[in-house]
């Protein structure tokens, strides 16, 4: 059976793919300029082509990583977990902006880079990604610009890693401690 990437990286260092972006400009099938991941749609063979060349080179993961927000990259990388199969773990770690498919790279909003705090994704978004992207067969989950502890925060428990700090917590009382108890609120939200 394949090793897990915690087993891999307990061994010794684990090697990352390269960067796909200017590479394949130069092998003509991204223009330089926008350089939005045109060819993910238009030319997916050559994408696949040149992880197997990472692979081939000794690669152990190959994925993507920033410029998508999840829901553009998700589909993404489960094409590549299709690809490959469980022989190589896929990596997937989107911005926590929300691009749209017609402006998939969020640094090419209007936006960008001043104003994206009205991007910026919910907690529960990243959550949500991480948790499809695990049922998909994602096995390295992560997040890139824009996302902050309480996104990671929010991945990890929705990945049952909870933080060692945090508890359930009930006032002994019956008195209400606090807000979220005098109105009732329940560990629904991440
Ligand atoms: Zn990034």
């Amino acid at each position: 059976m394949a090793k897990g990437i915690l087993e891999r990286l307990a061994e010794g260092p684990v090697l990352g793919d390269g960067g796909y972006l200017l590479e394949l400009e130069k092998r003509g099938y991204v223009q330089a300029g926008p350089f939005t991941p045109e060819v993910v749609i238009e030319h997916p063979d050559a994408l696949a082509q040149l992880h197997r060349e990472f692979l081939r080179a000794g690669a152990d993961i190959v994925g993507v990583n920033c410029l998508n927000g999840p829901v553009q990259q998700l589909p993404i990388a489960v094409e590549m977990v299709e690809a490959v199969g469980r022989a190589v773990p896929i990596a997937a770690q989107p911005v926590a902006y929300a691009t749209t498919d017609d402006r998939p790279d969020f640094t090419g909003s209007p936006d960008f880079p001043y104003g994206l705090s009205s991007m910026t994704l919910a907690r529960g978004d990243l959550a949500a990604f991480a948790a499809d992207a695990r049922d998909m067969g994602v096995r390295y989950i992560g997040s890139c610009c824009g996302s902050v502890a309480e996104h990671v925060r929010a991945m990890a428990k929705v990945l049952e890693k909870r933080p060692a700090q945090e508890r359930e917590w009930r006032s002994q009382t019956g008195k209400a401690m606090s807000a979220y108890e005098y109105y009732d609120h329940v560990e629904t939200e991440v």
